[in-house]
């Protein structure tokens, strides 16, 4: 893989508005920039207080409201999943609060990844070649829960020393055959993640999941091995607070440390720890560089959630400068 493969491609994407949100205050400019309309400061010329303080954010890629599930996929997956097609890895992150829109999106990006990577195999005129697999699972609280078989309980995370990556123990490794097998095992694994306790309809918002897809290619030149992985992240709302009870603590652990993992391949430090979570740990091959990574950050465009959104265009915008 070349340097350019290495790079994390950062888009942002701003959900539809709600009725009880407030006044819309994020305003996408262009494909590569959105404004942050900040509080106006009464005691001054309004017009000229509020001009001041708006931020321009600019990121590889900004999806407005009316984004479609299609756009995203093409402009940010699908070229991970030609990659993984010709023995590449490549990762997808959805990051932002609870309620920003990040399953929605990721959902999208599932199916229509495996779509995509089973009709590329069926018209490759050599469809017997390949094999697609797949893990789906689910950090919660650390504790690893394997949602393609959730009653096998807590797995282990072992390092089988070396450089290699560490294994989930009992892990389903499932070979997919069609995108319809794969959207019937996505949709068991969706009802297999954690819920909410307090809010039934807020799903898995302390949860981090990771789709991983294998593809392998057989052909005469060999053997290739490509990756995919898609993560939706537990809302990001938690990495910045201090953390009240224990679950909490743990997600910030997670988060914190994809954050200082990704900030200290910026600059270009030679040792990265990996050890602090189960996430960094299960996704060195993806935060060691040798895969193509994108950020997908989430917001919705309402006054309401002003604080978590700014701190996700923050975050965004440093993961934007590597
Ligand atoms: P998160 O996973 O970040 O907590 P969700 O994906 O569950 O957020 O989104 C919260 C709500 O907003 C859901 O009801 C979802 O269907 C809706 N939603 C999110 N993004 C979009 C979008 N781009 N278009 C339409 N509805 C969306
Ligand atoms: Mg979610």
């Amino acid at each position: 893989p070349n340097v350019t493969e290495e790079k994390l491609m950062v888009a942002v994407r701003v959900r539809p508005q709600r009725a009880d949100e407030g006044a819309r205050i994020v305003h996408v400019v262009s494909d590569k920039m959105l404004v942050l309309e900040e509080e106006a400061d009464a005691r001054r010329d309004v017009l000229r207080a509020r001009r001041g303080a708006d931020r321009h954010y600019v990121y590889d890629r900004v999806f407005g409201e009316d984004s479609t599930q299609g756009e995203i996929y093409e402009h940010v997956v699908a070229p991970l999943v030609t990659g993984a097609l010709q023995g590449f890895a490549g990762a997808v992150f959805a990051y932002g609060a609870t309620g920003a829109g990040k399953t929605h999106t990721m959902t999208g990006m599932m199916g229509r990844a495996l779509s995509h990577l089973f009709s590329a195999i069926d018209e490759s005129g050599n469809p017997q070649g390949y094999e697609v697999k797949m893990s789906y699972l689910e950090i919660y609280n650390e504790n690893i829960k394997d949602l393609l078989n959730p009653t096998s309980g807590h797995l282990e995370l072992r390092d089988e020393g070396g450089s290699s990556a560490p294994v989930v123990a009992g892990l389903s490794e499932v070979r997919a055959s069609s995108a319809a097998h794969v959207a019937e095992l996505l949709a068991r694994g969706d009802r297999a993640r954690t819920a909410e306790p307090t809010h039934a309809n807020e799903h898995s918002s302390r949860g981090h999941t990771l789709l991983s897809v294998t593809v392998l290619g057989r052909s005469d030149s060999g053997l290739r091995r490509g990756r995919l992985f898609l993560i939706d992240l537990a809302g990001s709302e938690r990495a910045g607070l201090r953390a009240r009870r224990l679950e909490g603590a743990h997600i910030n652990r997670s988060l914190l440390a994809l954050a200082n993992c990704i900030m200290a391949l910026s600059g270009g430090a030679r040792y990265v720890n990996y050890r602090d979570s189960k996430l960094t740990r299960l996704l060195r091959e993806v935060l060691g560089g040798r895969c193509r990574t994108a950020m997908i950050a989430h917001v919705a465009p309402g006054a309401g959630h002003r604080e978590t959104t700014r701190s996700t265009l923050h975050y965004a915008q440093r993961a934007a400068s590597i």
